[in-house]
């Protein structure tokens, strides 16, 4: 599971977020006595919010900077790769047909910004040049359907397809005639390419892969890249083949390198002198002690930034990366508990409400037990305990909870399970959805006789 930290903000359950009620039937807005107080004493909070803002002055130079799809004008560290796509695309440049290309590394590796980077270029010298290169980037996860993916792919030879509509094989083959007759070296840039192939399997693959055989004018070559190392396994062979004609692998940077990273890009996003040398040390250590996560690192260094604007301070320093740190990790698992399936948010409401209650049997036949009799209350079909034995694992893997084997002697081994995160985001993050914050304080009725 790869979590993608997102700058979401989530209210406790009771917010009122909204003192003004709309009547329904005549669209006018009402505002009770109390009501009106309230409006009144927002717009305050928010007036001061914003003249803070305004006249105080920024720790940033460019904010801009410091967001996950900035390129920078150059990427530390990443030279011999960027040599090597380089090398691998030059032939487009005469026209020849170049190698296809699988890269894969861990998130924040630097994968998307140096294939950017060096299509960006590759492109330009081919306008420059005069040659008939075409480059496409696609986003697959964002695009999230072949078809989506495809009519990508269209656009880029100013193909129109409509948003829905057609049968996938039909965009393919329109997309194969209107390519052949513009008469092109197409670059199809596929990254996160392992989202489709998880949700749809290899089919969009398997043909592109093969598309050059029947193109007489023009010829595609593929660059995928993927954040899951087990992609390859994902590929049926003969894809795996024609796609992996050359690979790179992204190694995750050390702490070393984050910090000429970090320290190359904060001359870009803060003001001079606002950032100490502790605070960037501090950002780079913790990223490169979660993967070599350079998203991570300027995540952190952004959120740091805000933190202390926020609060008025000048300087950036290692108590604002702490809290930082805090923070995402926060907004992390709430996101993770909020997208939960809902058969895996009920296994983790219920050994919520064993630790609530202090019940101190929490193996997995007692977590089976109050897990189907919480399906009862909310109307779902309970799964087989097998399969709750499937979630509890998954979600020990996610850190969520934590499961522990221990020996029964003679009567064998069971697990023992309990929550892994605080309980108060737990309740923050389940309490999103009606049907669980319904069941936050409910009493276990059954449970199995204790062992
Ligand atoms: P990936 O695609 O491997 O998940 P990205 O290319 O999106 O990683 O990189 C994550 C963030 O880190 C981006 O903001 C990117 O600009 C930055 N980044 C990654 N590697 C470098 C590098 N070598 N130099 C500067 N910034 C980098
Ligand atoms: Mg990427």
């Amino acid at each position: 599971m790869v979590f993608a930290f997102a700058r979401t903000v989530y209210f406790s359950v009771g917010h009122c977020l909204s003192p003004v009620e709309n009547d329904g039937a005549t669209g006018h807005i009402q505002r009770s006595a109390l009501g009106g107080l309230r409006v009144d004493s927002q717009r305050g909070i928010l007036e001061e919010v914003f003249s803070n803002f305004l006249k105080g002055s920024s720790v940033f130079r460019s904010r801009e900077a410091l967001r996950h799809d900035y390129v920078p004008e150059s990427l530390p560290h990443r030279e011999d790769h960027i040599r090597y796509l380089g090398e691998i695309l030059a032939p487009a440049l005469k026209g020849s047909l170049c190698s296809n290309t699988l890269i894969y590394g861990k998130t924040g590796t630097g994968k998307t910004a140096v294939m950017k980077f060096v299509l960006k270029r590759l492109a330009q010298k081919a306008q420059d040049l005069g040659s008939n290169v075409r480059v496409c980037f696609v986003n697959c996860r964002l695009a999230g359907t072949e078809y989506r993916v495809l009519s990508n792919l269209c656009a880029a030879i100013d193909m129109g397809i409509p948003f829905t509509g057609l049968a996938v094989g039909e965009v393919f083959d329109r997309f194969r005639d209107g390519l052949d007759s513009s008469n092109t070296l197409f670059l199809a840039a596929l990254d996160e390419i392992d989202a489709i192939v998880k949700g749809r399997g290899d089919m969009l693959l398997y043909e592109l892969t093969r598309i050059n055989g029947n193109l007489r004018r023009s010829r595609v070559a593929i660059l995928g890249v993927s954040n899951d190392l087990r992609f390859k396994e994902m590929l049926d062979p003969r894809v795996l083949s024609t796609l992996s004609e050359e690979e790179i692998v992204f190694r995750p940077y050390n702490a070393d390198e984050l910090q000429d990273i970090l320290e190359e890009r904060s001359t870009v996003a803060f003001q001079s002198g606002v950032l100490t040398e502790g605070a960037t040390k501090l950002c780079a250590a913790l990223a490169a002690a979660e993967h070599g996560d350079a998203r991570r690192a300027l995540d952190l260094l952004r959120v740091a930034g805000e933190l202390a604007e926020r609060v008025g301070d000048t300087q950036v320093s290692e108590d604002h990366v702490q809290l930082a740190q805090k923070r995402i990790e926060h907004d992390r698992i709430l996101e993770t508990l909020v997208s939960l399936p809902t058969h895996a948010k009920a296994v983790l409401l219920t050994v919520y409400l064993l630790a609530k209650f202090s019940i101190s049997r929490s193996m997995t036949g007692d977590i089976y037990n109050l897990y189907s009799e919480l399906c009862g209350e909310m109307g779902l079909a309970p799964l087989t305990q097998r399969r709750v034995g499937g979630l509890i694992s998954e979600l020990d893997i996610m850190g969520l909870l934590n499961s522990r084997v221990i020996s029964l002697g003679r009567y064998g081994r069971t697990k023992r399970t309990s929550l892994g995160v605080p309980y108060k985001l737990v309740r923050e993050g389940l309490g999103d959805d009606q049907r669980f914050r319904a069941l936050m304080n409910h009493r276990p009725r059954y449970l199995a006789p204790s062992r």
